[in-house]
């Protein structure tokens, strides 16, 4: 926080220079201008990450064995399955959880649950399964992998 508020005519425009090299990053990383609602959304998301820090499994994310299982998937799967699948080639950085975890440690650790993202399609996904409130992966057989889904 800003002890001195945003009252302070250095200070606001130490804000604004702030705001314009995030926006230069966002150009950079995500190929695309920033625009308010990005940017609405990305304080959304702090505050979300504020959220999940109260989730005591946000902590095995350090654990040894998960960087270890993490450079594993990434190792065989270097590419986004996602973009994989609609045929563009893009660099995985993030394994997600095909089925969320929410603190079942059989399922955070199980190999056949970890899929090779992007950024971008990784936010994608946590999106739609917090607005959905479960996850439409499916098995090699087309079925949801998923318990909540409504199919199951
Ligand atoms: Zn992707």
């Amino acid at each position: 926080m800003h002890p001195q508020g945003h009252g302070s005519g250095n200070l606001t425009e130490l804000c604004e220079a702030n705001r314009a090299g995030i926006r230069r990053s966002a150009v950079f990383y995500f190929g695309a201008p920033m625009t308010d609602r990005t940017a609405k959304h990305r304080r959304d998301r702090t505050h979300d990450a504020h959220r999940r820090e109260a989730k005591p499994w946000r902590r095995w994310y350090k654990r040894a064995a998960w960087l270890r299982l993490r450079a594993l998937q990434l190792s065989e799967v270097p590419l986004c399955e996602r973009h994989a699948a609609a045929g563009d080639v893009v660099l995985a950085t993030v394994v997600n959880h095909r089925v969320p975890h929410r603190g079942d440690w059989a399922l955070f650790t199980d190999r056949a649950n970890h899929e090779s993202l992007c950024e971008s399609c990784h936010n994608a996904v946590a999106q739609a399964e917090e607005a959905r409130g479960y996850s439409v992966a499916v098995d090699a057989t087309g079925w949801p992998i998923d318990p909540r889904h409504p199919a199951n």
